[in-house]
């Protein structure tokens, strides 16, 4: 069945594992997080299909079915698995994607390894991708693109089908020419960008950035200069952006830039942290942490979280502030190893463990370890604890598209209170103009910010949390859509908000 919208992310919209020796779908049972977010858009038409990969033995004759139909509480759809090897999808995924373009959306020139990348089988799998999402859409459909690693899906569609609307959205950072011209592919990719009728990006700095990498490969045509809406001018954050460029055109093409910041789902996170569970295990936290103040600090090991500095930062207020240690402070440092078997993690997590080793031998004693680390993920449920039990939420990136723990932490505090020390770095500071914000590539200011954070009287904390939760509240997940895209087909109620 022919779908109105088409989704093309590439992991699969649920889980799969084996139970009983059977394998099994699980659907993500909580509402928040980018693929049920994305699902949601499927109660708006008939019929709506997902494209992702899914690891086969032998890609030529996958051991399961290419399209399976779901019907659940999110509306119908399709789900179509392109079979890849496990090549393949180091080729496409570890390699190009994660060593060569995540370095450099996120800045990190030094990191970029080019020559390993198989440009040949990154541009197969896009194709297949492609091709997948041509067959499943409908006359003049909507498809949608998320993703860097699927950066020449656009391009190749367009020629396949001509009368479908494409919209593209970047999760992550968009670097500036200087930054991404380091990619000797450039042309390529921007080429297949500027084939969409709509490319959409977290705050105005990346949009205006990719209209700068454009304007330095092609001639294109540039449409108005718009202000930039003052919920997103944040005078203390690096990434602030005063205005920027409504359309771009190339080629008789013109692409809409749209600017939409994905948030998080603050119903239910209220939900979460006002039910009896989540009081209980507040109350036991509360219970261990004694007179103890907590800061926590949640993400992924990555090099662009900044764990490691923020772990340095620290031991040096540690070392600093004597009055800080024995019981007075803890900090849980929880850090999610996602690749491990990538060398560039492994060495990540090594030394987070290291430091934070190093911090409580130095520091501790029978009855205090100033560090929690926890590398395994918790359930939002129990972050949602956490996050409560926190005086401070400290997210330091020294790069990062938007951060939604940071916007989870605001959701979950309805007692008004807490401080978010936040990087200029993250995306979500142009929003959240009442953090604290800090500097992660300077001493001086993660020690500064980390201590007036600590040091804050209530009065002050709860008139910056009342504004940060109205700005998290305003620019909900519900805000965010395909840009200036309108989804086709009979509206339906939005299932699962
Ligand atoms: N997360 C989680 N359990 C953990 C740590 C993180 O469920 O132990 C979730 C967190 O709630 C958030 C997401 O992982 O929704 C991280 O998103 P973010 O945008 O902050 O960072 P990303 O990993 O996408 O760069």
């Amino acid at each position: 069945m022919s779908s109105d919208l088409v989704i093309v992310y590439h992991r699969q919209p649920y889980e799969e594992a084996i139970e009983n020796g059977k394998l099994v779908r699980r659907v993500n049972k909580s509402p928040n997080g980018i693929v049920p977010t994305l699902k949601s858009f499927f109660g708006r038409v008939d019929h709506a299909s997902w494209i992702a990969w899914k690891l086969a033995d032998d890609p030529s004759a996958p051991e399961f079915e290419q399209k399976v139909e779901i019907s659940d509480e999110y509306g119908q759809y399709t789900v179509s698995r392109l079979a890849l090897s496990e090549d393949q999808v180091r080729e496409f995924y570890h390699i190009t994607s994660k060593e060569a373009f995540w370095p450099i959306l996120h800045a990190f020139k030094e990191r970029y390894n080019y020559d390993p990348v198989d440009w040949e089988n990154f541009r197969d799998v896009n194709k297949r991708f492609a091709e997948s999402a041509a067959e499943e859409a409908a006359e003049g459909a909507l498809v949608w693109v998320h993703d860097y690693n699927l950066w020449l899906v656009p391009g190749y569609l367009r020629k396949m089908r001509p009368d479908v609307r494409i919209a593209f959205f970047h999760h992550t950072p968009f670097p500036s020419a200087d930054m991404f011209n380091a990619l000797p592919w450039r042309r390529e990719i921007i080429e297949s960008l500027l084939a969409c009728d709509d490319v959409g990006f977290h705050i105005p700095r990346y949009a205006a950035n990719f209209v700068s990498v454009a304007s330095s490969l092609f001639d294109v045509e540039l449409g108005d200069t718009v202000a930039v809406d003052p919920a997103f001018v944040s005078e203390a954050t690096a990434l602030t952006e005063r205005s920027i460029r409504e359309t771009i055109a190339h080629n008789g093409r013109k692409t809409a830039i749209n600017v939409c910041p994905v948030g998080v789902n603050t119903d239910y996170l209220d939900k979460v942290a006002r039910a009896p569970e989540t009081n209980a295990r507040l109350a036991a936290i509360r219970q261990e942490l004694g007179k103890s103040q907590l800061v926590i600090s949640v993400g992924r090991t990555d090099y662009t979280k900044g764990g490691v500095q923020q772990l340095e930062a620290f031991e040096r207020i540690l070392e600093a502030n004597s009055e800080l240690r024995d019981q007075k402070l803890r900090l849980m440092h929880i850090s999610v190893s996602a690749n491990r078997n990538m060398t560039a993690y492994a060495e990540i997590q090594a030394e987070i463990e290291q430091v934070a080793g190093r911090i409580n031998g130095r520091f501790g004693t029978f009855d205090w370890q100033p560090v929690t680390l926890v590398s395994r993920a918790l359930p939002l449920e129990e972050l949602v604890a956490y996050y409560q039990a926190a005086d401070v939420a400290w997210i330091t990136p020294l790069a990062d598209g938007m951060n939604l723990v940071c916007k989870e932490y605001i959701a979950s505090r309805h007692d008004e209170d807490g401080v978010l020390v936040l990087s200029e770095f993250a995306g979500a500071a142009v929003q959240l103009h009442d953090a604290l914000v800090t500097n992660p590539f300077s001493h001086r200011s993660m020690d500064r910010t980390i201590l007036e954070a600590l040091r804050m009287d209530s009065l002050e904390r709860r008139r910056r949390m009342r504004r940060l939760r109205a700005a998290v509240k305003s620019d909900d997940i519900r805000t965010w859509q395909p840009g200036t895209l309108e989804l086709s087909g009979p509206t339906k109620n939005t299932a699962a908000a």
